[in-house]
This record gives structure tokens, C-alpha cells and sequence, in this order.
């Protein structure tokens, strides 16, 4: 029996996504189904810089790590349920993609129903199915713009964060309204009624519950396009969180510092439209302020990385990054690696982010820019590598935010205040100062640091004065370069 397929990648939700009435305008029976391809539970080939990925390196930088792994597995349970609520089947599959569809084209599909490529990956799927002869309609719900909208600065892509945004608000360029879900019911395709449980890989059957190691419960988000709606109601409308956004976005942890909506957005389990709107919605009842400026601000950051990945492409793999001049990746240093792995780098605000980054799949954006700026500038470690882990263990990881904004403080990417190869370096003490002056972080995360003053911690940072019962720093801001932020 003939058949349609919507193939659902980083769109895990039913609003505003146009497959579900592209599919029902194709009126024939319907399968929607989630590829997890072999080779992201290990690193191998298909990694855009294998060439840097080294033997040590490949069990920390496989692509789904446990909290990531938890996170998806909510968004796909909460999707399942929804579509069984439509009759409709809902499969996981652990296959290459252009297998699966291969087999299933000879079942009787005649069309699949995708998002477009965000990424080059994506993009080699997507052609493998073409030279299959494999009927495709692409559709973009990813992000604020329509390419028709914003394709006139594809020629001349703006080079800087700050040039894209004067531009997308000079020509007044706006995200369409986000669309209301459709009823699919009628294209149930031998739905017996029956919810089979999501097939889980036994890597992630582990015992070890990172939720369970979170020592204050500090983030507990729930994946799911339900979850992610109460969450974004909840940011805004009870926790009222653009009343302080501008000011509390930079703070290590708490709640509703920032919004956290990041993870749906990733997945897709929010439509980044949907916020962009909702937030508009709150700004006519409560006023435009700074704060909720400064929220769309960020996700027009997004949307800048989002376009850029679609722009360049494979060159924000490269070491150089989106530099013409070739720079040659530094030496690797396995002790490096392996102490960082082990959020045992000696620097305690940098093994706390670690500890917090693996156990919760999340990291504030101060965290991370810290985290990777400690990663490229003290360690001396290939950017690439950090990116890849993060990769893994992020729960939010997004291709184009992630290794935007990575090139960026490696200084190869759009940042047009640094010089091929010289990114941003943070230095610890005072990030330290300014973002965790009562601790708050490090106690939480390194509860045997809890005796401690501010004073001994920067001591101890700094190599000058150690702690008796802390290993010494790997690395001080003796060993970065200077230029110091
Ligand atoms: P909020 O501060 O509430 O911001 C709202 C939304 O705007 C976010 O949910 C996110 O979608 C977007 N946003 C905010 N800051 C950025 C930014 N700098 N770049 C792009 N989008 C942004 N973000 C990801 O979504 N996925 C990633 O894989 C990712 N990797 C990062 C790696 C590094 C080294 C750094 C420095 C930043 C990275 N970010 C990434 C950006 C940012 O840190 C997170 O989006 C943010 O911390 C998520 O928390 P939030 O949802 O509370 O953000």
C-alpha cells in the first residue's frame, strides 16, 4: 500500500510545523518517523574533523551523552503519545537514513516530508535520498525568517552579529505567525492502537541516573512539545522573567535567570517563531522593555548562527574556521584532555561547569563561554574537540549555535573583534568575582569547597596559594596569552 513519510529531525512538535499539512494536502496514509543513525553513539567517519579526533578522545565525544539521551527520549515519548491521539504511528529507528528510506520506498513510499538541511551532514542525507530518486518536499521551521525573506543578504552575508541585526531591523523583516496544529486522524496507517515503547539503545539504559547525581536538583527540564509549552508559559507569565532578563541572564544557576527554552528549541520541540510571538504577545499587556528587547536580541542571535552554518557550511569544521589563512590545530595534549573530562582541571569554576555540564546537559551562557574559553586559551586544546563535547552532552546542542559560537571565542568566526586564531579570554578570577562572588555555583557543585572563602578559591586559581585538599591547577592564567577579559 502506497504510503507518506515526515521525516521529523529537529521539528519534535505538531504546531507550526508545515509536514503535518503538506502530508495531509498529499491525503495518503501517513508514517512519522525519527532516525537516529548508528554513528552517533560513536564517533567514526562521519565526524566533520575526524582528522583531530584521536583514540583518547572518542568515548567523550560520541554524540549523545546520558542527560542528552533523556532529554530526546521525552521529546519522542511526548510526540508518540500525541500522534497515537491521531491514529497515527510513530517510529524511532536506528538506521542510516538513506537505508531505511531505500527499504521503505520498495513498502510503497512515495514521498517524504522533511525540514530543510540545517548543517552538511544533514545536507549529504538529503542527497543521498535524491540520487535514490526518492520524492522530497523541504520545508523550513527552524527559524524566524523564510529564506525569501532574508535571501537578499545571502550575497552579501553580513560579517558581524551586530550588521545582521541592523539590517533585519532597518528593513523591518518580521517572523511570519507561527501555524496552529491540523487534525491528520484520517492518515493513520494500520495504527492498531497499541504505543509501543521508543526502542532505547543500551548504552543509555545505564544505571547510573544522572538526575540522581544533581546535587541540588538545579535543572530539571523536561523534554516534550507539551513540556515545552508550559515552560515558556511559565517563563513568561508566572515567573515573569523579562521583568529581569538583561539583568540576571549572565548568572550561574538558580531559576528563571534566563529562560532555558533553549532545548525545546533545539529539538524543535518549541517553534523558535512560537516564542518570538508569545513574546510579543507579553509586550503588548506588559510593555516592550530592555529586558524583553534584550530575550529577542538572543534569539535573533540564533538566528544569525542558523543562516551562517547554511552559508558556510563545512568551513565551521575546520580548525581555521571561516578565516581565508590556514592556521595549523596546536599539539594534543592528553593529559589536558583527560583532566578536563574528569572536571579535574584543579580550576574549581571550570570543574564545577564541567560537573554541571555532564551531570544536567545544561550550562549558563556565562558557564560556557568560560568553559570554552579555559578549554582554547589555557588548555591549549583543538576548539573543535570542545565543541564536540559539548556536542554530546548538551541538551540544547544546536549545530549552528554550538560551533558558531565556539569559532567565535576560538576567534575564527564572527567576531570582529578578534584576529585569525586570538579569540576571547576570559580570565577566571574575575569571572569568578563578577559571577559567583558568594560561591554559589562552585558549593553546589563541589560541595567539599564549601569551607572555603572567595579569596582562597582565587588563590588557588592562580597556582599562588593551593588548597590542601584540591588538585592544583592544570593550567593559570600565566599559561594564557595575554589580553586577559
Ligand atoms: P536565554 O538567555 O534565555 O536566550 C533565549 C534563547 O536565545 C536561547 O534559548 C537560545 O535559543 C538563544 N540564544 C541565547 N544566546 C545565544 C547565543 N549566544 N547563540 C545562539 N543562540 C542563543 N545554544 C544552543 O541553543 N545550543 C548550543 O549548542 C549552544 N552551544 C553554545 C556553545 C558555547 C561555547 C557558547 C558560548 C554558547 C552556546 N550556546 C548554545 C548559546 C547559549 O549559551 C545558549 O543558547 C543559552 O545559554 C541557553 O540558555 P537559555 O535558553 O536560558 O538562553
Amino acid at each position: 500500500m502506497n504510503f507518506n513519510v515526515i521525516w521529523l529531525r529537529h521539528d519534535l512538535r505538531l504546531n507550526d510545523n508545515p509536514g503535518f499539512s503538506l502530508a495531509k494536502q498529499a491525503g495518503l496514509p501517513l508514517r512519522v518517523v525519527f532516525i537516529m543513525p548508528p554513528f552517533w553513539l560513536n564517533v567514526d567517519e562521519e565526524t566533520p574533523f575526524t582528522s583531530t579526533v584521536r583514540p583518547e578522545c572518542k568515548a567523550d565525544t560520541g554524540r549523545i551523552g546520558l542527560a542528552k539521551a533523556r532529554f530526546l527520549r521525552a521529546c519522542l515519548i511526548d510526540l508518540q503519545r500525541q500522534l497515537a491521539l491521531q491514529n497515527i504511528d510513530f517510529k524511532m529507528v536506528y538506521q542510516q537514513p538513506a537505508e531505511l528510506f531505500r527499504d521503505w520506498k520498495k513498502q510503497g513510499m512515495q514521498q517524504v516530508f522533511t525540514q530543510h538541511a540545517q548543517a552538511p551532514e544533514e545536507s549529504h542525507w538529503l542527497e543521498q535520498l535524491e540520487q535514490q530518486n526518492i520524492a522530497l518536499t523541504l520545508y523550513n521551521n527552524q527559524t524566524l525568517f523564510e529564506a525569501q525573506q532574508i535571501g537578499h543578504l545571502f550575497e552579501r552575508w553580513p560579517t558581524s552579529f551586530s550588521a545582521f541585526r541592523r539590517k533585519i531591523e532597518k528593513q523591518s523583516i518580521t517572523p511570519d505567525a507561527p501555524k496552529p496544529p491540523v487534525t491528520i486522524s484520517h492518515l493513520s496507517d494500520h495504527f492498531d492502537g497499541r504505543i509501543p515503547s521508543i526502542p532505547w539503545h543500551n548504552d543509555f539504559n545505564t544505571t547510573a541516573d544522572s538526575a540522581n547525581q544533581d546535587p541540588g536538583q538545579s535543572f530539571n527540564l523536561i523534554g516534550g512539545e507539551n513540556a515545552g509549552l508550559a515552560h515558556l508559559s511559565s517563563y513568561l507569565w508566572q515567573a515573569r522573567g523579562l521583568l529581569h532578563y538583561k539583568d540576571s541572564r549572565n548568572q550561574l544557576c538558580g531559576s528563571n535567570f534566563s529562560s532555558q527554552l533553549s532545548a525545546h528549541l533545539a529539538w524543535g520541540a518549541l517553534s523558535v517563531r512560537n516564542v518570538w510571538h508569545e513574546t510579543e504577545r507579553w509586550e503588548q499587556q506588559h510593555g516592550e522593555n530592555e529586558h524583553s528587547q534584550w530575550f529577542k536580541q538572543e534569539l535573533l542571535w540564533r538566528e544569525y548562527f542558523h543562516w551562517s552554518m547554511r552559508i558556510y557550511g563545512r568551513k565551521f569544521f575546520r580548525y581555521q574556521g571561516l578565516k581565508q589563512e590556514p592556521l595549523t590545530p596546536p599539539p594534543f595534549n592528553v593529559s589536558h584532555w583527560q583532566q578536563w573530562v574528569k572536571a579535574e582541571t584543579g580550576v574549581p569554576l571550570i570543574d564545577a561547569g564541567i560537573k554541571e555540564l555532564i551531570t544536567t546537559g545544561y550550562s549558563s551562557n556565562r558557564m560556557r563561554q568560560n568553559l570554552a574559553s579555559y578549554f582554547i586559551q589555557y588548555l591549549k586544546l583543538d576548539w573543535r574537540l570542545g565543541a564536540a563535547f559539548f556536542e554530546r552532552h548538551l541538551l540544547d546542542y544546536d549545530v549552528a549555535s554550538n560551533w558558531g559560537n565556539w569559532a567565535y571565542l576560538a576567534g575564527v568566526g564572527q567576531d570582529p573583534r578578534s584576529s585569525p586564531g586570538k579569540g576571547r579570554i576570559f580570565n577566571i578570577n574575575f569571572q569568578l568575582q563578577n559571577y559567583d562572588p558568594e560561591l554559589t555555583h562552585i558549593k553546589l557543585w563541589l560541595p567539599k569547597l564549601a569551607q572555603y572563602s572567595l579569596k582562597d578559591i582565587q588563590q588557588h586559581s592562580r597556582g599562588d596559594k593551593l588548597l590542601p585538599d584540591y588538585p592544583a591547577p592544570i593550567a593559570t592564567e600565566k599559561d594564557a596569552a595575554t589580553g586577559l577579559v
